[in-house]
């Protein structure tokens, strides 16, 4: 990883990994050993850690070094080389996509690009081995399916997410994100990526005579015809078993393309068709149920937010209240902050309904309703206390602070004008306000009951007006 860092820097020289590499006799041997592997095709041996170097270039080395890194990921025994062997194939078909397109300059970066495809695999694999082998034993297409059905981050979405936290390039980031895509990226190397993965899975699991058809398809979106797509296929086998040798791991005995097209036979081809309408069915019910648990979630939300609201006026209802004052009370305890509570009621309310009807009066709970939420602030709490009495809950607020509020609603209620038929009707409310201070354990039916006395001795001083509770809860 220091070389790869090393690597990323924008001034670092091809001078300075070698010396880097040379440092590291682990790193030397392995980068000796990839670079003269088959993979690599070089005309000619190299044989010291600078030749290597400066025939590969800072971005080859930095290549080597990411590949080193990612074949050092994948765990060792059968189910690590299989996962081993499904990277290294995407690199190998990448690099010989690219080469064949004539983008020899960019080879390098189309094998490391083709090795990180399945990262997120190998990331799971590192938690969960059994569960990403047995991903990895389905057919290439089918694997972000059954990633999804066990409930994983699909692995083009997982790698391309670590590749970003490893600060690697936004080619390779997208590459990794859009492999499984249905259709190929745009940018060159997304491309070649995604058409890799198609030809990587040839070899992994489907029945080879559609899975071909798929490679040839892909390749001809890289303007490379049939017969170039199968010299391709005929080549990778060895070229994987090459790769890995380079890297001193093991992947298990590689199966030439000749030898996977003579297994096909027409029960294969059937079972495959099975398999592909089973597929189609899994997704579809896969999105139902995905679809269906969002539905579920903004139910669930909705009921939630039902239980705790007041039906006619859109208010927190009751309960609610009281929930939220207990919470209040004990922040205001340690914050030290004042809380205060505003208490109403609307004036001869009774005898209201009895002239215009309950209709009228719910139209007048409404109006007020609408008004107590224009007029507080994000944090302040009204509620129906209950029939005619509203509350509002309002923390760090003096009581003074309370009162003007207080006021203002009063007078604002007494301005609204609620029609019916011809006429417009008018109410007025009387206030109580109260006050806790300082670290104490508040008892929340001590402050509504201070509220309340404030509220009934308004009543009595002849409503439409607030009064303040003679001292503060301490
Ligand atoms: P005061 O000024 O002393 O408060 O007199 P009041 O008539 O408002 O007091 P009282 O408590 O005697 O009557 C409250 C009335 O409020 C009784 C009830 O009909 C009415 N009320 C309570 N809830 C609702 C409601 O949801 N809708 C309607 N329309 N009226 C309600
Ligand atoms: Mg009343
Ligand atoms: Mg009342």
């Amino acid at each position: 990883m220091q070389i790869v860092q090393t690597a990323l820097k924008p001034d670092c020289s091809v001078g300075d990994l070698a010396k880097l590499a040379e440092t590291d006799p682990g790193f030397g041997i392995r980068l000796l050993s990839v670079v003269n592997s088959s993979a690599y095709a070089l005309p000619h041996k190299v044989n010291d850690v600078p030749q290597a170097a400066s025939l590969l270039g800072v971005n080859g080395m930095k290549n080597l070094a990411l590949g080193l890194s990612m074949s050092q990921m994948a765990p060792v025994g059968p189910e690590g080389e299989l996962l081993l062997g499904n990277c290294l194939r995407r690199g190998v078909a990448a690099r010989l996509l690219a080469e064949r397109m004539g983008m020899r300059k960019r080879a390098d970066d189309c094998f490391t690009t083709g090795l990180f495809l399945e990262t997120g695999l190998l990331t799971w694999a590192s938690e969960d081995l059994r569960g990403a082998a047995d991903v990895a034993r389905w057919p290439a297409e089918a694997r972000t399916l059954q990633e999804r059905l066990a409930g994983q981050t699909p692995h083009p979405i997982r790698g391309a997410d670590l590749a970003k936290e490893w600060n690697l390039s936004d080619e390779l980031i997208g590459a990794i994100r859009r492999h499984h895509d249905e259709h190929a990226p745009d940018d060159l190397v997304g491309k070649v990526a995604w058409a890799a993965e198609r030809l990587a899975a040839v070899f992994e699991g489907s029945a080879p005579e559609t899975a071909t058809k798929n490679a040839v398809a892909a390749g001809a979106k890289l303007n490379l015809n049939e017969a170039i797509i199968t010299e391709i296929l005929e080549q990778l086998p060895t070229l994987v078993s090459g790769a890995a040798s380079g890297f001193k791991r093991e992947v298990g005995a590689q199966v030439s393309y000749e030898a996977l097209k003579r297994q096909v036979d027409q029960k294969l081809v059937e079972l495959n068709q099975n398999f592909h309408t089973m597929v189609h069915r899994l997704e579809r019910l896969l999105g139902e149920k995905e679809e269906l648990n969002l539905r579920l979630e903004t139910a669930n939300k909705r009921l939630a937010q039902l239980a705790s609201t007041d039906g006619l006026t859109g208010l927190f209802n009751h309960r609610a209240f009281q929930d939220s004052l207990k919470r209040d009370l004990h922040r205001a305890r340690r914050s030290g902050q004042p809380l205060s509570l505003i208490l109403f009621d609307v004036d001869h309310f009774k005898k209201f309904n009895d002239t215009w009807g309950h209709q009228a009066g719910d139209a007048v709970l409404m109006a007020i309703g609408k008004l107590l939420l224009a007029s507080v602030r994000i944090g302040d709490v009204p509620a129906r206390y209950g029939g005619e009495e509203f509350v509002i809950i309002l923390p760090d607020t003096p009581v003074d602070g309370a009162y003007l509020l207080a006021e203002r609603l009063r007078v604002n209620i007494s301005k609204l004008r609620v029609k019916l038929g011809a006429n417009v009707l008018d109410v007025t409310s009387s206030f109580g306000v109260a006050e806790v201070r300082g670290r104490f354990e508040h008892d929340p039916a001590k402050l509504i009951e201070a509220a309340d006395t404030a509220l009934y001795a308004a009543k009595h001083a002849g409503r439409n007006q607030v009064v303040q509770a003679p001292e503060a809860l301490a």
